[in-house]
């Protein structure tokens, strides 16, 4: 099939996005760049921009945004920079400093390499982490419950990275970047790096970059395939920027889903995604105490019923 100028151009957009990203943080205006504020609006901008291609040059039509996903998506865009934020700052990143003090550290050495080489390191980082974390979340049950709901949406679209259950999100936002003396330009750039690959990875946008991107970074075509509805395609694949741990570690798998979900493509509403972790629990629990009311037994009495996330990656 012949590729089309637009489709080519829109190839192109992915790598063209991190120049600009990389751009801005590294040549942008001082009072900019050093502004503790505008990696909260850089963040955003990157998902509006994504959605705005969207619109214009969509992948499938069955994940077309409309007004209860787009609702869906903006509410964990807002949970995740307030909320989420907030936990990974008091929980994991100023425990970390503080250890790093105790024990005397010093990671000034980290700040003094080529600012290039410093985003690298940070983005290797934490994306190590993460492709570990998610390959232990599809492995055992506990933290699969915490996952699964991730996997349960039934459309990709920019901001489908950021749904999902809150103590997955705190879990996959730990990292140990916080104990190296980083310069701070080189994190945001980094994250904002790792923010524009991770919405691509998601976004029902016409765009195949070229295999000299696509080695190194997840595209939709690589995570689409880790959000298929069969078990078997969901067990590859699991970096979230850098695909290229897959390859290196050997859950690379080729090739793209289309129809995406769990357990029959059930959408779950954010009340189901925040309770999932606890639904076999709450079966348990209701099923004790129909047990022990007098009365006939019914299928809400049965404590083997199939309770949501049952369906474990074991
Ligand atoms: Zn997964
Ligand atoms: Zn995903």
């Amino acid at each position: 099939m012949e590729t089309s100028l637009q489709d080519r151009l829109f190839n192109l957009i992915p790598p063209a996005m991190i120049m600009i990203v990389l751009g801005f943080w590294a040549f942008g205006p001082r009072p900019l760049v050093d502004h503790p504020w505008t990696l909260t609006v850089t963040s955003p901008l990157i998902v509006i921009a994504v959605l705005l291609l969207e619109a214009v040059h969509e992948r499938h039509a069955g994940w077309r945004m409309n007004k209860q996903e787009f609702m869906t998506d903006l509410y964990y865009l807002v949970l995740s920079a307030t909320v989420i934020a907030w936990l990974t700052q008091k929980l994991a990143e100023e425990p970390l400093v503080a250890i790093k003090a105790s024990l005397g550290l010093n990671t000034a050495w980290a700040g003094d390499l080529p600012w290039l080489v410093q985003v690298a390191l940070v983005i290797f980082l934490i994306e190590f982490g993460q492709y570990w974390m998610h390959r232990l979340m599809h492995n055992w049950t506990p933290f699969w419950l915490t996952h699964a709901p991730h996997h349960h949406i039934t459309q990709l679209n920019a901001a489908k990275g950021a749904v999902g259950n809150p103590i997955e999100l705190f879990l996959i936002s730990l990292s140990v970047v916080a104990l190296f003396d980083f310069d701070k330009t080189a994190i945001f750039a980094a994250l904002n790096t790792m923010g524009v690959i991770s919405v691509f990875a998601h976004a029902n946008v016409r765009a195949d970059p070229p295999i000299w991107y696509s080695f190194f970074f997840t595209t939709i075509r690589h995570h689409s395939l880790h959000h298929s509805t069969d078990y078997e395609s969901t067990r590859c694949n699991y970096g979230n920027s850098l695909i290229l741990l897959d390859r290196i570690f050997g859950t690379y798998r080729e090739g793209e889903g289309v129809l995406v979900g769990q357990d029959d493509r059930k959408r779950l509403t954010i009340w189901e995604q925040t309770l999932f972790p606890f639904a076999p629990m709450i079966e348990k629990y209701r099923a004790r105490r129909a047990a022990s009311e007098p009365g006939p037994a019914g299928p809400a009495n049965d404590p083997d019923r199939d309770v949501a996330g049952a369906k474990a990656a074991a």
